[in-house]
């Protein structure tokens, strides 16, 4: 074929990709509103487990849709059923909607000038996660789905997720108390996408990562036994801080020379120790509190097992006692390979080939995993960041923001991954 032939049909094929929906009116009349509910979400932001008016704001707009609502799951969760014109497999899209206890510190015009109180304490309340960002992308994509139910060969389950942040202490709560509820049954979910803003990707870019992206966060408590002594005579005693300090550097030869780290990143950490009351007294006992990550089932198991034989083992070679408990607080947010390779042209088509990056693994956790757990689930990080500001704020802090032009990105990631899974 020559060449004159050859450049327009080329041509004509990118464009005809790029829009293969013909939405690009749809995204551009959704924007502005998306932008808007994400200002009201932001001035109005709910701590988890107490996102009544939120979950309101939601149950409402999908019922303008004439999407099938459900209320109150796993408390203040919602839930929209979205059926096709014609029968097929079923996939989940999933938000959180969840603030924190933090105070604002930015100069917006919508913001948070809320409080609440945690814990007995009175705090800020603040979007500081950009689970605004979410809950009004996902209402965004319901709305174009909506209005598309004949281009929908199957069904389309909205899971807007309260408490990810996790609940308060002595509540259940999150995607685990979802999944307990049944979210991902009836219908039966077939495969789950969900995605979280990042204030340092720059808007425009999807980052993604197959298996392990964010980590297995589980929770350590070890307990020392010693023999409490004057502190000038530690022969008649046994000293549980010598002993915490013994485990401390034992628990660190875990990582450093028993796990394979060129397979996933794992870290273990103490946060607290508590232990004594004065200069010349050793006490009796001590505590110390840490945390695990892990992006690896394998790794997780064998670092727990051996955890648990060195703390009792290092604190008797000293001639004390300790235990060690340990609780999952989320698992492995575990991107199912199979699907991540099913939907990267997807992403590729929406963002642009040179857009759709490689995530580095997080050492932070996302109760996505819970879901994913269940059915196959890609989660993947949008671009949050204004390009080229490299100053922007880390999630959870008073100066947290997101440039709200990433948000458009991610209605066209969810609603033509939704179609390109089910139509396929
Ligand atoms: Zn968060
Ligand atoms: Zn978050």
């Amino acid at each position: 074929m020559k060449l004159y032939l050859i450049l327009p049909m080329l041509l004509w094929c990118l464009i005809s990709s790029a829009q293969k929906y013909n939405f690009e009116k749809e995204y551009k009349s959704i924007e502005p509103k998306v932008i808007d509910w994400r200002r009201d979400f932001h001035q109005n932001p709910e701590l988890s487990n107490r996102e009544f008016n939120t979950a309101e704001k939601i149950a409402s707009h999908l019922k303008s849709l004439g999407i099938e609502v459900q209320t109150g799951v796993a408390k203040t969760g919602v839930v929209g059923i979205l059926k096709g014109n014609k029968n097929g497999k079923v996939i989940a899209l999933r938000a959180d909607i969840d603030a924190l206890p933090v105070t604002e510190r930015n100069d917006l015009p919508f913001k948070s000038t809320v409080k609440s109180e945690f814990l007995g304490q009175e705090v800020g309340v603040m979007h500081a996660c950009g689970h605004d960002t979410h809950t009004a992308i996902l209402m965004g994509v319901a709305e174009i789905l909506s209005k598309n139910r004949d281009k929908i060969k199957g069904t389309i389950k909205f899971i807007f997720q309260p408490a990810e942040e996790g609940p308060p202490p002595g509540e259940e709560g999150g995607a685990l108390l979802m999944v307990k509820e049944g979210v991902l049954k009836n219908p039966d979910v077939d495969v789950i996408f969900g995605l979280h803003i990042n204030s340092a990707t720059p808007v425009g870019v999807i980052r993604y990562k197959s298996e392990g992206l964010m980590a297995a966060v589980q929770r350590f408590v070890i307990q020392v036994e010693g023999k409490q002594t004057h502190g000038s005579q530690p022969w008649k005693g046994i000293d549980p801080i010598l002993i915490s300090a013994k485990i401390i550097d034992g628990l660190q030869t875990i990582i450093s020379r028993e796990v394979d780290l060129t397979n996933e990143a794992a870290v273990i950490s103490v946060g607290k120790i508590t232990s004594g009351v004065r200069f010349n007294i050793i006490p009796e006992s001590a505590e110390m509190i840490g945390t695990i990550r892990t992006l690896d089932y394998n790794m997780q198991k064998q670092i727990t097992e051996r955890m648990k034989e060195m703390v009792p083992d290092i604190a008797k070679a000293y001639g004390g006692t300790a235990t060690i408990e340990i609780k999952s607080n989320t698992d492995i947010t575990f991107n199912n390979p199979e699907l991540v390779v099913k939907m990267l042209p997807t992403l590729k088509r929406v963002a642009g080939q040179d857009n759709v990056q490689i995530q580095k693994a997080v050492t932070g956790g996302e109760d996505f995993s819970y879901f994913q757990n269940e059915v196959p689930g890609f989660f993947f990080f949008l671009g949050g960041m204004t390009p080229g500001n490299t100053a922007s704020f880390p999630h959870h802090t008073p100066d947290f923001s997101i440039d709200e032009n990433g948000m458009i990105l991610g209605v066209k990631a969810l609603t033509e991954m939704s179609l390109d899974f089910l139509n396929n």
